[in-house]
């Protein structure tokens, strides 16, 4: 499917990384088509909003929070990942039907090293902190590469809801227990938004303990280093920030509507570090 005019929507997107990543493919391969662009859609009029894009001749739209649910409910077809997280990302829109889509998941796997998968996740102990709508994503996906998922949340009653939902057989991680289970993990991803406005201090955990050959992720890409990254890199520990896995879910997006493959080069990695 040709795709010609392709955006994000979200509410607000004015701080949306997607267009430059999404315009660098498009320049690079020399595609035909419209540059991507970012567009403002109130949740409160959004089928409206969807129908009226989609009569501009949108085909390919990248949906961020708060859209991702009601991207689900409005979509004539969904992936099975989308079922599982109801949960849309990508939705590709033609005259007939909405086909919606999510690629965060498999974003946030392709952004891992093999090595990582292997010493790290694999039937190892992983803990999440965090049980919004990026967590959703994450534990699926740290459950399919066969780690043995926790999480621990603010909110613990949505921890445990979102386990329910997603049918992992696992519990939520109580405060009381949170640094032992953290200091036996071999891999641990923030995905709260704690530590995201400039200085805020993500403070959920002791690194004291923390093993050295632990993993340490966050989903936070802006700053480049958050505090958390900041406590673990201090200790020694390998640590990764969330630049990777956007443009990985931006890459699976490209190849739904593109139907070509791209990779995520040093280029586009310096592009985005400086922005
Ligand atoms: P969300 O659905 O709003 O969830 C926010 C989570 O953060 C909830 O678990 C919330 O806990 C927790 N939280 C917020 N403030 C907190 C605080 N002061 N103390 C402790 N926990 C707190 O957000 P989201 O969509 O999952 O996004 C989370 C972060 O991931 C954002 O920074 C976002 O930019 C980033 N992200 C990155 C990528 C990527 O590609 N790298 C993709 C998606 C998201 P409660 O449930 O208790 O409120």
């Amino acid at each position: 499917m040709a795709t010609d005019r392709t955006a994000v929507i979200g509410f607000p997107v004015d701080h949306s990384l997607s267009p430059i990543i999404h315009n660098h493919w498009i320049k690079e391969l020399g595609l035909d088509t419209k540059p991507y662009e970012k567009i403002n859609v109130d949740p409160n009029k959004f089928e409206e909003q969807i129908n009226n894009l989609k009569a501009e001749g949108y085909g390919g739209l990248n949906v961020t929070v708060p859209l991702k649910e009601l991207a689900f409910s409005i979509s004539d077809e969904t992936s099975g990942v989308s079922k599982k997280l109801k949960s849309v990302n990508t939705l590709s829109l033609n005259s007939e039907k909405i086909n919606g889509d999510n690629t965060d998941a498999v974003g946030f796997i392709n952004s891992l090293d093999e090595k990582t998968i292997e010493n790290n996740i694999a039937n190892k102990k992983t803990l999440v902190l965090g049980a919004g709508g990026s967590a959703r994503s994450v534990v699926h996906a740290l459950n399919e590469l066969g780690g043995h998922v926790r999480l621990f949340n603010r909110t613990l009653e949505k921890a445990r809801i979102l386990l329910d939902d997603l049918s992992i057989n696992s519990s939520p991680v109580g405060a009381e227990e949170l640094d032992d289970y953290a200091n036996s993990s071999s891999f641990i991803v923030n995905t709260t938004s704690l530590g995201q406005k400039a200085g805020e201090h993500n403070n959920i955990l002791r690194f004291e303990n923390i093993e050295m050959e632990t993993f340490i992720y966050d989903l936070i890409y802006n700053p480049k280093r958050s505090s958390f990254l900041e406590q673990a890199e201090a200790k020694g520990l390998k640590v990764q920030n969330g630049l990777r896995m956007l443009i990985e879910q931006a890459a699976c997006s490209f190849q739904i509507w593109h139907e070509i493959k791209v990779g995520v080069s040093e280029e586009l990695m310096s592009l985005l570090e400086s922005v």
